[in-house]
């Protein structure tokens, strides 16, 4: 079903309101209109954040938050078409890659709710201490208040639902900034939230630009946890405007996967391009660096370039596209640049190498010189760069020399070397026979060093999106 051109309000104490300036949302392919949202203010945020305070203090039992991150996810999956033509249009992904995204952000919200029944305490033996035997008590974890959502382009569902969910679950209201790209289907789940019965100010939905109200969010006092995704330089910003209040970044990545000589090659060479290009390579858990052992460099390559030879590149609403636009024409201009600059200093190109307006062909690079920023920095594009290695060692080495550390993998047949990279490849998750590109929405999930901290996953989310209480009673 296609998604109708709507000209959206902000979501502020459960009421829409217009504003006098307007952001338009447009395709990047072809620049079709695809909705107008209201470009926010300071006062439309100060306004946000008052209506989720208001909100946080009223009553909002477990029993009811589950029953509306049930409703939601149920809502969600009627309009699972609309919601992926909106995603298709708004955004930078295939027809056939946002289809996974309504599903995905209603199964977020059904863990959500399984979530809001478990958030307990636990009793405290406090006749450890001497002169304490007197004592009982416990604690219980509470809602922070008010949590403040900003969102980035690449999963505009799932990556909100992964914050909204478990704020809800804990009994928090939140204010939720979508990325200016992709405002719309955010929009359309607030309103799904609405018509589940969602208690007014418990979700808030400014949109604008970042640069404007974005400091307005983040250094306001009454927000108590700022749950951004994002790029580093955005989340440097955010840690300094902040203040004393949480943080949980979800920042960027520059992602190795380690080819053995005794992996299942076909299995890695379908999961490595898949991983490498999936969302025009936008995405943090992205296969950026490719290391393949000495013995196999050579075929392992061949098998590579042939099957991204094959992928096609193109418009988003094309079913037989593979690798679709990128989210402006801008970004695909400096992975360009990128690339020529690799180029430049003495890489080649295996295959790909050319950009039509936003749409980079999906490529592949050897010889990428040490220091280069395909090497050391996050792409975020369609590129992935070969690099050959002796033995294992040499290539843990040298997948830890960046300052990113979110997901790593391995492909191999050896519970030894699979053991090795698992203790030594310091990152937030290692994946073993599978691309860096795999995520279970429960686990915890987030990176060491620049690529964030804390980490989501809906428990885990939930555990940061709560303060414990103790109660100590002196009987
Ligand atoms: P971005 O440029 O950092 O923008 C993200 C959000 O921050 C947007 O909503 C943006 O608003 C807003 N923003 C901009 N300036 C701000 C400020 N001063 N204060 C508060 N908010 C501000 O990132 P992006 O280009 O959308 O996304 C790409 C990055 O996200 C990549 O680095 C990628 O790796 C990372 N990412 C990480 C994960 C993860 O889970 N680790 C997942 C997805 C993406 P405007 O849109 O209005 O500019």
């Amino acid at each position: 079903m296609m998604a109708a051109v709507r000209n959206w309000g902000i979501l502020v104490g459960g009421e829409w309101h217009d504003g006098p300036d307007r952001i338009e949302v447009r395709n990047a392919f072809d620049n079709e209109r695809v909705g107008t949202v209201v470009r926010g203010t300071e006062e439309m945020v100060f306004a946000a954040i008052s209506a989720a305070e208001t909100a946080s203090l009223q009553a909002f039992p477990a029993h009811e938050r589950y029953d509306v991150l049930m409703d939601v996810a149920a809502l969600i999956d009627a309009a699972a078409d609309e919601y992926a033509d909106t995603i298709a249009r708004e955004g930078s992904k295939t027809i056939s890659e946002a289809r996974h995204e309504p599903p995905r952000a209603a199964t977020i919200f059904r863990l959500a709710a399984d979530e809001s029944r478990r958030i307990a305490g636990e009793t405290l033996p406090f006749d450890i201490r001497p002169g304490s035997e007197n004592r009982k008590g416990y604690y219980t974890r509470r809602p922070v208040g008010v949590v403040a959502a900003i969102m980035p382009f690449n999963d505009p569902m799932a990556v909100t639902a992964h914050k909204i969910g478990p704020a809800i679950a804990a009994g928090n209201s939140v204010v939720v900034k979508p990325d200016s790209s992709t405002p719309l289907s955010i929009l359309r789940m607030a309103e799904d939230f609405m018509t589940a019965g969602l208690p007014p100010g418990r979700l808030n939905v400014v949109t604008g630009h970042g640069s404007e109200i974005g400091d307005a969010i983040v250094r306001d006092p009454r927000v108590r946890l700022v749950a951004f995704t994002g790029g580093v330089a955005t989340g440097r910003q955010i840690t300094k405007t902040a203040g004393i209040k949480k943080l949980l970044l979800e920042l960027g990545a520059n992602s190795p996967v380690i080819v053995m000589p005794d992996a299942d090659l076909e299995n890695a060479c379908s999961a490595i391009i898949a991983g490498a290009f999936a969302q025009a390579g936008q995405n943090c858990l992205g296969v950026q660096r490719i290391f393949i052992h000495k013995e196999i460099y050579t075929s392992f390559s061949n098998m590579l370039v042939e099957a991204t030879g094959r992928l096609k590149a193109g418009h988003s609403m094309d079913e037989s596209v593979d690798v679709c636009q990128m989210i402006r024409l801008r970004d695909a201009e400096r992975v360009d640049a990128w690339v020529n600059e690799a180029v430049a200093e003495g890489a080649s190109i295996l295959t790909g190498g050319s950009r039509e307006g936003a749409v980079y062909e999906p490529t592949l690079l050897e010889n990428v010189p040490s220091g280069a920023k395909l090497e050391c920095d996050e792409i975020y594009g369609p590129v992935s760069s070969l690099f050959e290695f002796e033995d294992l060692f040499d290539a843990v080495d040298r997948a830890n020399a960046v300052d990113f550390g979110l997901h790593a993998a391995i492909f191999t047949e050896s519970l030894r070397d699979a053991f090795y990279a698992v203790e030594n490849l310091n990152v937030g998750a290692v994946i073993v026979n599978d691309s860096t590109d795999y995520r279970l929405d429960s686990m915890p999930f987030g990176g060491f060093r620049s690529s964030g901290v804390g980490r989501e996953g809906i428990r885990f989310a939930v555990e940061a999106m709560t303060e414990t209480r103790v109660a100590c009673f002196n009987l």
